[in-house]
């Protein structure tokens, strides 16, 4: 039997175990896949032995420091410095980010569903950890990325992009505009001023929020702009059908994990609900 756990602090809202146990059972896997609250990320390396895990997934606030303790790091978690995916191979710790892949084929079902094959420009509102992870994916498919945040602290890591704090942005032409900040997880608050945002959704055409499981303040005023439109559950999705590949070594048919992860997705939602 093999072990798989989620670490994160808060850890318990995740919908996680649901899409990775329903691959799990239908592929007739012998494994499991749990959560993990872990408060002091420090402690990441000795919890993933400790366990006796064959693979984790990481989140919040615990990305960063996974990609500087795993043993050895995917040019993409090199470069970004974050990790989603924790992988055991010859007793190393190996860290991946499926988060860049996740959201990149999220991004190619919102242009297909939109008919938008064609994206030169990019705003991302946000700096943290996803920002980094989107900015690295959007900029390796030719895609210009400017970067919008609250406060100038952490545009310091977006050195290769154009950035601008809300007071320094002045506003163009964009065809994506992407919200990576936590602004409308819990709240009714948009991720810029209405005065940024409302010209910004007037001249551009598809808007993404990585915020999944409701309907964000951003992007109700996307819909209001007749704006096609994605929430981040495609991208949950997706980057963990990547991770999955990963634990298991590519020996599965992607689109069969995407399935079954759907499936499970689903019904936890239903039980959410209930
Ligand atoms: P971080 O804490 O690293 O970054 C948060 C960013 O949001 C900062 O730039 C911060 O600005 C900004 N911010 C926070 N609150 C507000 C606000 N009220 N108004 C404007 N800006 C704000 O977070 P992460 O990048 O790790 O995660 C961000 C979101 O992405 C979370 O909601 C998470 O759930 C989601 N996510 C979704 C995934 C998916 O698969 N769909 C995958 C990964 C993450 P400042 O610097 O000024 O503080």
């Amino acid at each position: 039997m093999k072990h798989f756990a989620l670490f994160g602090d808060p850890v318990a809202h995740s919908l996680s175990p649901a899409m990775h146990n329903s691959a799990i059972a239908g592929l007739g896997i012998k494994a499991h896949y749990f959560l993990h609250h872990l408060i002091n990320g420090d402690e990441i390396i000795d919890a993933f032995f400790g366990l006796n895990l064959q693979g984790a997934n990481v989140t919040v606030p615990h990305k960063e420091v996974a990609a500087k303790l795993a043993h050895i790091k995917s040019p993409e978690v090199e470069k970004i410095k974050a990790a989603n995916t924790l992988v055991l191979k010859q007793g190393q710790i190996h860290a991946f980010n499926t988060d860049i892949g996740g959201f990149m084929l999220a991004l190619k079902k919102l242009q297909e569903k939109s008919q938008k094959h064609s994206i030169k420009n990019a705003l991302i509102l946000g700096a943290g950890g996803t920002a980094k992870a989107i900015s690295y994916g959007l900029k390796n498919s030719g895609i210009e990325v400017s970067v919008l945040n609250r406060s100038a602290k952490r545009l310091e890591d977006f050195k290769e992009f154009k950035t601008d704090t809300w007071e320094s942005f002045e506003v163009k032409n964009f065809d994506l505009i992407v919200n990576t900040t936590s602004a409308g997880l819990k709240d009714s608050t948009l991720p810029a001023p209405k005065d940024i945002l409302m010209p910004l959704l007037k001249q551009n055409s598809l808007a993404f929020d990585v915020i999944y499981g409701r309907q964000t303040p951003f992007l109700s005023l996307a819909k209001e702009h007749n704006l096609a439109y994605a929430d981040g559950e495609n991208m949950l999705l997706f980057q963990a059908v990547l991770a999955f590949n990963i634990f298991f070594e590519n020996k599965f048919n992607p689109q069969e994990i995407q399935e079954f992860m759907s499936n499970g997705l689903a019904k936890a939602r239903r039980l959410v609900l209930q």
